[in-house]
């Protein structure tokens, strides 16, 4: 499959979207659907993948900007903004599963359990992983006042809603970044505000 070729006709779509002409996001939306599965020199399966990719960055934006169509999910009953899933229905996924982990700490589990309510991407949810999840922990820099190491999270992050199965899934163990707290007893509140200012999108 040509995937540079989707990429350079969905951007190329983008690039010559008229902003007067197509107003809100939908419009924009339905334009540039209508641009990529106009070029004849894509397969079936091209189109999909194109589609798939659209529809990905089109809820990303409404999500982002809080714009679009809305529309009721047939499990919650929600007004929900993204169509691939229901934001409301991951956060419910999430607030069941709230008895099945803790940090040990009831101000890091709260934050945590707040961001989690607050999720808007099913590939960007705030998690506390168990230190038996990480391996091949290796030393990387010195990084303000805090050590930096690299290490594998064994199963990784939640990627995509399954809604089919009403649950998130995850794709396997990849790279990450740690960051050791020193003086974590003094650290809580500097660490809170470096999570609250964290830009998710
Ligand atoms: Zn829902």
């Amino acid at each position: 499959m040509r995937i540079v070729l989707i990429n350079t006709e969905i951007n190329r779509a983008f690039a010559s979207i008229n902003y007067e002409t197509h107003k809100n996001i939908d419009e924009q939306y339905q334009f540039i659907k209508q641009t990529v599965l106009a070029n004849e020199t894509f397969t079936d399966d091209e189109k999909t993948e194109a589609i798939r990719r659209i529809n990905k960055t089109y809820d990303h934006n409404k999500i982002f900007h809080n714009i679009g169509t809305k529309r009721i999910c047939e499990i919650c009953n929600c007004e929900c903004l993204a169509t691939l899933y229901c934001e409301y229905c991951i956060r419910n996924y999430l607030e069941k599963k709230f008895p099945n982990w803790t940090s040990g700490n009831n101000d890091i589990d709260n934050l945590i359990k707040k961001c989690q309510m607050e999720t808007r991407r099913p590939d960007v949810v705030i998690e506390w992983i168990p230190y038996n999840n990480l391996q091949d922990i290796e030393y990387l820099t010195k990084g303000g006042f805090s050590e930096i190491y690299t290490a594998i999270w064994n199963n990784g992050k939640y990627q995509k809603w399954d809604s089919e199965e009403q649950h998130l899934k995850r794709f396997g163990g990849q790279k990450v970044i740690l960051k050791r707290l020193e003086h974590v007893e003094n650290a809580n509140q500097r660490w809170f505000k470096e999570v609250c200012n964290l830009k998710l999108f």
